[in-house]
């Protein structure tokens, strides 16, 4: 197989940006979720923007999903493409649980 620096840092660049779709989904179900809160609180039909149609929650929903549908898209790419360096670890498995062996690959941290 072959080992190119070039190889490692496209997956460097797109195990980075499925973080910050991550990152980014998580803030807009946080914001989802404020307006989801104020809306049954204070029993206004829109919170976010005074918008009767809903067009900025439905452009959100729309947004993570298609975020959602990329971050598959980079997994795919990441494991067909990444020449991996599987390494194992050991995480905690629960309170009374014993420790759980997992696989995964120190580049593109893909679990294996
Ligand atoms: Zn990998």
């Amino acid at each position: 197989m072959e080992i190119s620096d070039d190889n490692d840092e496209t997956i460097f660049f797109y195990k980075d940006m499925k973080y910050s779709l991550h990152n980014f989904n998580y803030q807009l179900e946080l914001l989802l979720e404020e307006n989801n809160r104020l809306h049954s609180k204070l029993n206004l039909s829109n919170i976010l923007l005074n918008i009767d149609d809903n067009t900025f929650i439905n452009y959100i929903h729309n947004k993570l999903s298609v975020n959602k549908e990329n971050i598959k898209i980079i997994d795919d790419y990441l494991l067909k493409n990444c020449n991996h360096e599987i390494i194992e670890d050991y995480i905690e498995g629960g309170v009374e649980d014993d420790m759980i062996k997992i696989k995964y690959c120190s580049k593109c941290e893909m679990s294996i």
